[in-house]
């Protein structure tokens, strides 16, 4: 894969890459639930992009990921720092719905993974934010939950591409506690200076810290220094 292709060339992969992702039935589980292949959605040339978990009812009917409620917090998080959809490309860890909405399974998350990888090289952003835990973990090949590291760019490795892996709770968890929408809105309002930073200078082997990375004193992670569980 040659990141350094031409947008053109660049989109023309990632329909072949969708087409296979359509006929892929890797998990006989999700395959015989499905009622269609959620692959990604938006501008295949965008600086930013999201990583959620799983399509659920309203993606699986709509082939779009992203479409339900947390869909929705999600534009409106993205119109608060002058975004819009269009501007973004979204996909999820897993390009199938789970059954009754269930957790992906690990054997699922390996199976889809190079769809994914792939969809990262070839949109080549400057930033993707890893929203929750699946989409952190898987991609930053670590079980560092979201509760402590969220708002911490670093840098990840995708093919040839190094990129900003940028993680922030999942809306879903902002929809369930008032104080994730807080942290989430803050998180947000760092995206534009990083894309107005422009793509990552070093490459992911030499890098041990971030230049993005807030200063973890003035961020705690819990707004009201309660416990809080890794739901998403
Ligand atoms: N919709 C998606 O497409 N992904 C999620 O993770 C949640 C809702």
């Amino acid at each position: 894969m040659n990141t350094g292709a031409s947008s053109e060339v660049r989109a023309i992969a990632l329909e072949s890459l969708c087409a296979e992702a359509n006929s892929c039935e890797l998990c006989p589980q999700l395959v015989a639930s499905r009622s269609q292949v959620v692959f990604g959605s938006g501008n295949a040339d965008a600086q930013l992009m999201f990583v959620g978990e799983a399509p659920g009812a309203s993606e699986d009917r709509d082939g779009v990921p992203f479409v339900g409620a947390s869909g929705k917090l999600l534009g409106d998080l993205l119109e608060a720092i002058g975004m819009t959809r269009d501007e973004v490309y979204i996909a999820n860890v897993l390009k199938c719905r789970p059954p009754e909405n269930r957790d992906p399974r690990s054997d699922e998350i390996v199976n889809c993974s190079s769809f994914l990888r792939g969809q990262i090289e070839l949109v080549a952003p400057i930033v993707v934010v890893t929203l929750g835990n699946f989409a952190t973990k898987l991609l930053r090949e670590d079980d560092e939950g979201i509760t402590a590291i969220h708002g911490r760019a670093e840098l990840g490795s995708f093919g040839q591409r190094t990129v900003w892996l940028y993680p922030v709770f999942h809306p879903a968890a902002a929809l369930y506690r008032r104080p994730n929408l807080e942290l989430l809105r803050e998180d947000f309002a760092r995206l534009p200076q990083m894309l107005s930073d422009g793509p990552p200078k070093q490459s992911a082997e030499s890098a041990s810290a971030s230049e993005h990375a807030p200063d973890k004193e003035a961020q705690p992670a819990r707004a009201d220094g309660a416990p809080q569980l890794d739901l998403f």
